[in-house]
């Protein structure tokens, strides 16, 4: 599930694209406070539950709505709001702008002049633009702190019968660990279980899996990646030569 995030998802790497342009800058980014960071992961859950409640409560005011709502289609468009981060910069069908022949949009941007109206449909969507690009240039990964679409993984993989889901796992060996805090200071989006929890499967819902922790953790086998139960992936002893060199 979250392995989407990391590695596919088209917003995310827009973000991790920002990210290296902000280093080339050589300005570093700003971090959230760890509370605050904690309660947006939590406040996803609202959001996530909004955008299902929502078409539900508007049913009234639309012909057929209910049942619209049912096959989420209708005036509350909760389906592409959800599915917003795989919009592409070019898309295939009729984009937001059409510029030089191409079809450009942006994620979430359709929605957003879906509900504007007059002048405000252009204003909106540029203005949108512009904050998610200064808010990623300034913080690492920032709308995956709170995108229901990066939950609903989370969120699948604990509906009863989906636990064989996450079959990808990061996993930590409480042994192994010296509480060094590398692998809390290179996440992207300021997970702090990895350093925190004893050992074992160390994934949470806010983590994408990019592995960079596991890439940057400095002790042998500490941090592994598994997959299926079996490790594809683990942390190298970087500190110190090995033997050979
Ligand atoms: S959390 Fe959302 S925006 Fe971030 S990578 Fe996952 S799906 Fe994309
Ligand atoms: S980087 Fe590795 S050794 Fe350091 S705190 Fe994290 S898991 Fe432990
Ligand atoms: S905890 Fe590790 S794998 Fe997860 S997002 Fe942070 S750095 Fe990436």
């Amino acid at each position: 599930g979250r392995f989407f995030c990391g590695w596919i998802c088209p917003f995310g790497l827009y973000m991790d694209v920002i990210t290296i342009f902000r280093k080339t800058f050589k300005k570093r980014y700003f971090l959230l406070p760890i509370s605050f960071n904690k309660f947006l992961d939590k406040f996803r859950y609202l959001i996530f539950a909004i955008i299902f409640a929502i078409p539900f409560f508007i049913a009234p005011l639309h012909s057929q709505s209910f049942q619209l709502a049912l096959f989420f289609a209708g005036p509350f468009k909760h389906w592409t709001i959800f599915l917003g981060p795989l919009e592409t910069l070019i898309v295939p069908d009729s984009g937001a702008w059409i510029i030089y022949g191409l079809n450009l949009s942006y994620p979430y941007v359709r929605d957003v002049m879906f509900y504007s109206t007059g002048f405000f449909i252009q204003f909106n969507a540029i203005l949108f633009i512009i904050l998610t690009f200064v808010g990623s240039f300034l913080v690492r990964r920032l709308w995956c702190r709170f995108c229901p679409l990066g939950l609903s993984f989370a969120v699948l993989n604990k509906v009863k019968g989906f636990s064989w889901l996450p079959i990808v796992h990061l996993d930590k060996s409480e042994e192994k660990c010296t509480k060094c805090g590398v692998c809390k200071r290179v996440c992207p989006t300021q997970v702090t279980e990895v350093y925190e929890n004893k050992g074992g499967n160390v994934s949470t819902s806010i983590c994408t899996h990019c592995f960079r922790c596991v890439e940057m953790c400095p002790y042998e086998g500490c941090l592994s990646v598994k997959v299926a139960g079996k490790s594809v992936l683990s942390s190298r002893n970087w500190l110190e030569p090995s033997e050979t060199e």
